[in-house]
């Protein structure tokens, strides 16, 4: 399952985060998700729930913060929300355009006490 490797991840980075500041808890970990990442959020927090148990983030609530597709257009420079109906850039048209985020998926900050 593609949710659980991502989560996996994620949740070694918090928890090494938690170490380097001698969390004794995780009480929250917040992470952006691209809407184009692919990523199922049910699938997510179901792994959440599994891969925290017997670790410090037992408790941790995971919350999601969707983040949108930008663009950036190769002609103008213009960085843009791309949307599934337009995908070209919101100022001149161009259809050269990069995606420079909401295709990824990292940890935003996490709560720890
Ligand atoms: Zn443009």
């Amino acid at each position: 399952m593609h949710e659980a490797s991502i989560v996996q991840n994620l949740l070694e980075v918090a928890l090494e985060k938690a170490k380097d500041y001698k969390a004794n808890k995780i009480t929250l970990i917040r992470i952006k998700v691209g809407e184009f990442a692919g990523v199922n959020q049910e699938a997510l927090k179901f792994a959440f729930e599994n891969f925290t148990k017997q670790t410090i983030a037992e408790k941790a609530s995971l919350q999601i913060i969707p983040s949108p597709l930008l663009g950036k257009c190769q002609e103008c420079d213009e960085v843009f929300e791309i949307t599934k109906n337009s995908f070209k850039c919101s100022k001149c048209n161009s259809l050269k355009i990069d995606i420079i985020s909401g295709q990824d998926l990292y940890i935003q900050d996490i709560e720890i006490e």
